[in-house]
């Protein structure tokens, strides 16, 4: 289907909204073709969602999606606005000729584990990742940074690269105000953030043995692998975890 039968559909469904219809299905259409280029590829782990849930995680390799047009659209908006930061900030630095390996594939085999990074840089430290994050005021102003999920993040790229420092630099979505900061790697948060990998393969390969290459829909897979998956650590669909989930339909729909 071409973009312009899709804006069609979407239109519709947007219900009298056609700039914003259109918006979305460009958005759409951008992530069909990321999928098909295998730039999402489900070969590997990925760095950015192994710090999140893992039940999620599980969902998302197996294909179980079952997604909500209203939410979809939400977090297509979000990725978009989070895709613009990054190319901002490094076309400049790229300019300025001291970011390279931008959007890079880094991977390990053994672990199944890689991701994409936002670059790596010289400035008089030698080699380091870039890590371009963009976050709200609060975590911002009051939370040590790096996060933690963030300095996991990191810790799958300098594993994948031999590159043991990580440059972080953190924009606040408020007022655009920067903190820079040098990450070491720290072999706890490795070691953390391998063993999770390890988990998590263990429940993607044990739902896969028990569903096969059946179609796998939720139907069809629910009561196959309801005791298989992680535990559904989300209570109700309306918390922030959850109404920031891709997956949160798939997963209350199936018993947790
Ligand atoms: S709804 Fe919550 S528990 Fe379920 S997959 Fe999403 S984040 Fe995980």
């Amino acid at each position: 289907m071409g973009l312009f039968e899709d804006v069609e559909a979407i239109i519709d469904m947007h219900g009298g909204s056609p700039v914003s219809a259109i918006y979305d299905a460009v958005m759409w259409n951008r992530r069909l073709e990321e999928i098909a280029s295998g730039k999402r590829t489900n070969s590997y782990l990925h760095a950015s969602s192994l710090p999140y849930c893992m039940r999620g995680t599980v969902l998302s390799h197996l294909g179980i999606v079952f997604l909500n047009p209203d939410k979809m659209r939400k977090i297509l908006r979000i990725f978009d606005n989070g895709h613009a930061f990054h190319e901002r900030l490094q076309g400049s630095l790229k300019k300025a000729g001291v970011l390279y390996d931008d959007e890079l594939f880094v991977c390990n085999d053994d672990y199944r584990i890689g991701g994409s990074i936002d670059g790596k840089v010289e400035v008089g430290f030698g080699e380091e990742i870039l890590e371009l994050k963009s976050i709200n005021s609060f975590p911002f102003s009051k939370s040590e940074l790096p996060l933690e999920k963030h300095k996991e993040q990191a810790s799958v790229y300098m594993f994948c690269t031999g590159i043991y420092r990580t440059r972080f630099l953190y924009e606040s979505k408020n007022d655009q105000e920067h903190k820079e900061i040098v990450y070491r790697l720290d072999e706890d948060v490795l070691a953390r953030v391998l063993s999770k990998s390890v988990v998590t393969w263990r429940y993607i390969n044990a739902c896969i043995d028990a569903i096969g290459d059946s179609p796998r829909s939720i139907d069809s897979a629910s009561d196959k692998i309801s005791d298989l998956l992680p535990i559904r650590t989300c209570i109700t669909k309306n918390q922030k975890e959850a109404s920031n989930c891709l997956h949160c339909d798939a997963c209350f729909a199936i018993k947790g």
